[in-house]
């Protein structure tokens, strides 16, 4: 066993008791990643970086009392920026850019002495369920199907992230979640991640896709390394007006495995027409554990689940279209050749022709059109209604006693790459189906790893919480992942 395939938990124990380096385990890391090109999850590698964090943490961690962090190394997303460090949000029109100053995120991972590897691959600013969209090309999932070598998706938007962590070139990974783009990745490669409570991670810093939607969270080997690691993003920051001047419990802690007497929801409205029987079985096996386990099944219903999708693709892409509208050539990255008599709208036009790929495209085109001033009642006002019906739907369940709501976290397991290339968009914006009303709902769900399909690929169920309940919803993740047992690992072809 080589020291890259631990989890942060056991790591972290091995560089307090000193049995291991930082320095050791970083080098680890390091050859991993150079080892796995064909991965295409590290888009920017940083060993000078990650070697200078680690001889720095060995020093701290000879004193007692080092952050839980101290030494580990992680992946970080492409979306967050890190100082002096390209962050393109895996796009053309961002190419060059090093930011001036550290996202929030990576400050407060420093800060408790984290060690950063380099930046992982994902979808441009974030759009996708499939880290197609990336101009770095896709990140390929480390899983195959038995007796098949046709490249799967990771999933995305964070696919990077999802194949660095369950190929163990990291012992976690950023991500960031504005409709499933943490828990489809994890649950299309079999790791965990956790979207947290709207608010409770700062975004100062990270590129914003949908504001209203985008949280930042972990992604892991295990529960308990969600909890250590979402314990060191999470927490009030005067920069982002949004997040939450709340505290920040001891998630760790909370996984006391003990969930009797806990009301566990389950959705009607989440058993979709036509989903796979692998997909219904694996729920109902979900279901049994946490019976088993002491909780109390409830069936609910949360009725305007239908409208979650079209009305996340119409505010997601207005936000979007606002957001983007930075890029144009002046500020940031890639400005575009201009012809003789050129002026400042062909400079936009063309920068901007050139600079984002045509899913960015779209969506900004989406955006500006539900937000002109002749469709914005039809469309956009309309959206925000049924958002505010979506999260009351929510807000009525937990009322009535309901802890957490278990469901699918992905409709299929992971798909081929290429597979979608001739379909229609909304086919891709399917994935989705399960995690988007969270985000709507600002609330915290957790994609944990459950079992393999008939191929041998993973799946995933999610759980979802009351808002800032990170703690209690993470122990019920922990009681599905203990239940579930789910040890398998992809078989190294890379
Ligand atoms: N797949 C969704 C989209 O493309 C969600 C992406 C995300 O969560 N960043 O919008």
């Amino acid at each position: 066993m080589t020291l890259n395939t631990l989890t942060i938990a056991e790591a972290r124990d091995a560089l307090r008791k000193r049995e291991i380096t930082s320095v050791d385990l970083t080098m680890s890391c390091l050859t991993a990643i150079d080892a796995a090109d064909g991965l295409g999850a590290f888009v920017h590698k940083t060993p000078e970086i990650a070697l200078e964090q680690a001889r720095a943490a060995d020093a701290r961690l000879a004193a007692p009392e080092a952050p839980a962090l101290c030494g580990i190394p992680l992946g970080i997303k492409d979306l967050f920026c890190t100082k002096g460090v390209p962050s393109q949000a895996a796009s053309n029109i961002l190419r060059g850019f090093k930011p001036e100053y550290e996202s929030t995120v990576t400050t407060r991972l420093f800060d408790a002495g984290a060690v950063m590897l380099g930046k992982l691959n994902m979808d441009e600013f974030a759009m996708g369920s499939s880290n197609e969209t990336s101009c770095y090309g896709n990140a390929v999932n480390p899983w195959r199907r038995q007796g098949s070598n046709v490249a799967l998706t990771p999933g995305g938007s964070s696919g990077g992230s999802a194949s660095a962590v369950a190929a163990d070139l990291c012992l976690g990974a950023t991500g960031t979640d504005t409709g499933g783009s943490i828990r489809q990745p994890a649950a299309f490669t079999g790791i965990t991640g956790i979207k947290p409570t709207y608010g409770r991670v700062s975004r100062w810093g990270i590129v914003a896709f949908a504001s209203s939607l985008d949280q930042a969270g972990p992604m892991t080997k295990s529960v308990r390394d969600a909890a250590i690691f979402l314990q060191a993003m999470a927490g009030h920051d005067p920069k982002d007006s949004t997040s939450a001047d709340i505290a920040v419990p001891d998630f760790e802690a909370a996984l006391t495995g003990d969930i009797r007497g806990k009301v566990i929801g389950i959705p009607r409205e989440y058993r979709m027409d036509g989903m796979p029987a692998e997909i219904e079985a694996l729920w109902t096996r979900g279901i049994e554990m946490m019976r088993d386990a002491g909780a109390v099944i409830r069936d609910i219903s949360l009725p305007h689940t239908k409208y979650a999708l079209p009305a996340y693709y119409v505010i997601a892409p207005a936000e979007a279209s606002s957001n983007l509208a930075r890029y144009d050539g002046v500020k940031y990255g890639h400005r575009a050749k201009l012809a003789q008599g050129d002026g400042i709208t062909e400079m936009y036009e063309k920068t901007r022709a050139e600079g984002f790929g045509s899913e960015v495209q779209r969506r900004v085109m989406i955006g500006t059109y539900v937000l002109s001033a002749g469709f914005y009642d039809a469309y956009y006002n309309r959206a925000r209604k049924v958002r505010a019906l979506i999260k009351r739907d929510f807000e009525t369940v937990f009322a009535e006693g309901v802890d957490s709501i278990l469901t699918p976290a992905t409709p299929s397991a992971a798909f081929g790459l290429g597979e979608m290339a001739s379909a229609d968009p909304v086919e891709m914006y399917l994935n989705d189906v399960f995690t988007v009303t969270v985000n709507l709902a600002g609330l915290p769900g957790v994609a944990v790893p459950v079992g393999l399909d008939g191929q041998g690929l993973p799946l995933g169920l999610q759980l979802i919480g009351r808002p800032w309940d990170e703690g209690n919803l993470l122990n019920h993740a922990y009681v599905l992942e203990r239940a579930a047992g789910f040890v398998a690992k992809p078989e190294k072809w890379w």
